[in-house]
């Protein structure tokens, strides 16, 4: 029997020091061991099906790719999975064990639900079940070539003709084109197109049409429609991102999306339900994405990172002793046990911030929109924040593996490219961050009339000058006494942003201009804003937990972690006005020290229990077993570039120069 690799038995060494059952802390995740069931059971049957479990990505092209994933999203369709794939659980499972490469995103992701979400009864009765049976391919239309963010800016019209009953949808100029829109270039057929309703000359601003773009017998554009694929990307081969010039285009009256407003055949105008809805989905898709497109990823680059980490050694800490684990590193240590407390508090934050939205929703389909700012401004500002956190991270994780990070065999590649979009799609992160700053801006105005604010700004009912720290070192660890620090920092900083902005214009600046004047300082305080939710949903999580009193406390050593790592980075922030003295803030970088070797010896446990298959993982360096080096060379070996010992095209350019060096080198020896 072939004898294991030293890494292979170090992996085994390793795993026996871990403190804490890690089946607990996985159910803990996945919120029960029910859900683990499940969400396995999910995993194994796709990943065992030839072909949606044909996710190996190593030398594949782009146009591989792209085919491999429309082919794996078409095969999840007809699988015969005997089990209710609507919950979050059963997506968010189907999408890990595909390794984030799902054909049509856009097409199920944004095309169905608007049409879903804004559609009357009859549309969605009409489109949904063509949509879902793949029958008909859409694509979500908005940003144009021009403008993007600015939604005013948007060009494209529908102009309503009474004499046809129809909506004429044009794009007068080069700008007026859509330009983004995912499944657009290729595959779809249809396009929810966003367009500014026009009836009788006067405009009703941007409005959902179900546009025809395809031929349904040949797939060609129809007349007056110009669509093709945008060129290549940075990553995300497996979409076909598109661009779509429409030219007077005719559509029946009765495609304009009606959910929320309609036009009759007379051409009046009328509102069915509260604008504000509207929201609702738009919020929902913020909601989602930050689960598969930025917590799924962090917590994938932080497996391998930890395992690769630990197999690593090189060099030692002592003169002449034996070599260490990188991991063994403190340096190596400040780099990637903070993220594994990241990915855990994100995770947390994510499953609170989906509730939050199904009640507020709840409330508001009632007619109470009380808490719609609130949401709006949380889902804006968490989309930022944690998109922004977890490509840093992955990106940091990718360095901390050395060179060997930087190979594609890594995974490294894989999961930081299909990462990189997200802090521009779906509302790019400094508009929303200045979007949830704009709430809190209002909170801080009401806080200074005396009135109380609720919700989770509701530090800012606190005095901010009575406030000083006088916690030891110890108790500097703790998180409720971290959340008090988070909290304090963000009051301050609010109130400072809100006082400039109020100064500026108390010396003659609009509102708009000193708004843009505090913009930086706006982005800053929304980002502290955001650090208090996340601790105050970690601490809120520990209480709660229902587990081990060991898992509690590895839970609690996360939460420290996190926190005290985010204000170490950001210790001026507690300094400036004297809420913590420099004796306290050493005493917090100490902690910090001190909480990294309490987690280094669980750091394995932690990755193993986001209990990722090596499928899903699809990394040399970062496999359970911690086989690295042997996967590494077999890898290479695959490479197509040594299907060949001589590389054809190579000794083509180079056989001449090669030849005068072999007969150099032969005169040379024969004369020494
Ligand atoms: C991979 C990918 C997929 C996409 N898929 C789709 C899709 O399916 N459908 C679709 O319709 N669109 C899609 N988009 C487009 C995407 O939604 C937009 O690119 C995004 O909303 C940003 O808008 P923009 O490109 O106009 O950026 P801009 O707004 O032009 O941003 C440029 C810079 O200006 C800054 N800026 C802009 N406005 C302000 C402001 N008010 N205050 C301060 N700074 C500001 C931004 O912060 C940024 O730094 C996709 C984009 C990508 C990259």
């Amino acid at each position: 029997m072939a004898s294991l690799s030293p890494q292979i038995l170090q992996m085994k060494e390793e795993r026996k020091k871990i403190s804490f059952d890690v089946e607990e802390i996985t159910n803990f995740v996945d919120g029960g061991p029910e859900e683990s069931r499940l969400r396995r059971e999910i995993t194994a049957k796709i990943q065992n099906d030839p072909i949606a479990g044909d996710v190996d990505w190593f030398y594949k092209s782009g146009e591989e790719k792209f085919i491999n994933a429309v082919k794996r999203s078409v095969r999840l369709k007809n699988m015969d999975m005997d089990i209710d794939m609507n919950s979050d659980t059963a997506m968010n499972a189907a999408f890990t064990a595909c390794a984030n490469s799902i054909g049509l995103p856009i097409h199920s992701g944004a095309f169905l639900p608007t049409v879903m979400n804004l559609g009357s009864p009859e549309q969605v009765e009409k489109w949904v079940p063509l949509a879902l049976n793949f029958e008909i391919i859409g694509t979500y239309a908005q940003t144009e070539l021009g403008h993007g963010t600015n939604l005013r800016g948007l060009e494209t019209t529908a102009t309503f003709l009474p004499d046809s009953q129809e909506f004429e949808i044009d794009c007068p100029k080069l700008t007026s084109m859509k330009w983004w829109p995912g499944d657009l270039g290729k595959c779809a057929n249809h396009a929810v197109v966003m367009a500014n309703l026009i009836i009788n000359k006067q405009e009703y601003g941007m409005h959902p049409f179900i546009v025809q773009i395809r031929d349904l017998d040949t797939h060609q554009p129809l007349p007056g429609v110009r669509v093709g694929d945008i060129g290549r990307k940075f990553a995300f081969e497996v979409n076909d991102n598109g661009f779509l010039h429409m030219d007077h285009l005719r559509i029946p009256r009765e495609n304009m999306l009606a959910g929320v407003a309609e036009v009759d055949s007379e051409g009046n105008y009328n509102l069915k339900s509260d604008p504000r809805l509207l929201y609702g989905g738009m919020m929902l898709i913020r909601v989602r994405l930050v689960d598969t497109q930025a917590i799924f990823p962090l917590q994938l680059a932080c497996t391998i990172a930890t395992r690769y980490s630990l197999m690593r050694k090189q060099g030692s800490i002592e003169p002449d002793e034996p070599e260490v684990s990188v991991l063994d590193y403190v340096a190596q240590q400040r780099k990637i046990l903070p993220l594994i407390a990241q990915a855990y508090a994100f995770h947390f934050c994510a499953r609170r911030t989906r509730l939050f939205y199904v009640d507020m929703m709840t409330e508001m389909r009632q007619g109470d929109f009380t808490n719609l700012p609130e949401l709006h401004a949380l889902t804006a500002g968490m989309k930022a924040y944690i998109t922004e956190g977890c490509l840093e991270g992955t990106d940091i994780c990718r360095r901390a593996c050395g060179g060997h990070g930087y190979l594609e065999a890594s995974g490294f590649p894989r999961i930081y490219l299909a990462q990189l979009a997200s802090v521009t799609y779906e509302g790019e992160n400094t508009v929303m961050y200045l979007q949830c700053a704009r709430h809190l801006i209002k909170c801080a105005s009401a806080a200074s009339s005396g009135k109380t604010v609720k919700g989770f700004a509701d530090y800012l009912n606190d005095d901010v000058k009575a406030k000083r720290s006088e916690k030891s070192q110890d108790e500097l660890a703790h998180p409720v006494v971290l959340r008090e620090c988070f909290r304090h920092r963000a009051n301050r900083m609010v109130k400072y942003v809100h006082e400039k902005i109020q100064n500026l214009k108390a010396t003659g600046k609009s509102h708009a201009e000193a708004w843009n004047l505090a913009s930086v300082e706006l982005v800053e305080m929304a980002k502290a804003h955001l650090d208090v939710y996340v601790i105050s949903t970690f601490t809120k999580v520990i209480d709660e937990a229902k587990v081990s009193s060991r898992s509690r406390q590895v839970l609690f050593n996360l939460c420290s972690l996190w926190g005290l790592h985010i204000l170490n980075r950001n210790i001026g922030s507690l300094l400036v006005d004297g809420y913590i003295n420099a004796q306290q803030a050493e005493d917090m970088m100490e902690a910090e020290l001190s909480c990294l070797s309490t987690v280094r010896q669980d750091a394995l446990g932690l990755v193993d229990a986001f209990d990722f298959t090596d499928k899903t993982l699809q990394s040399c360096i970062g496999a359970y077993d911690g086989n690295v080096y042997e996967r590494l060379y077999e890898n290479a070996k695959r490479s197509p570039r040594n299907a060949n010992e001589v590389h054809e095209g190579f000794y083509e350019i180079m056989k001449d120069s090669l030849r005068r060096g072999r007969d150099a080198l032969r005169g040379m020896k024969s004369k020494l």
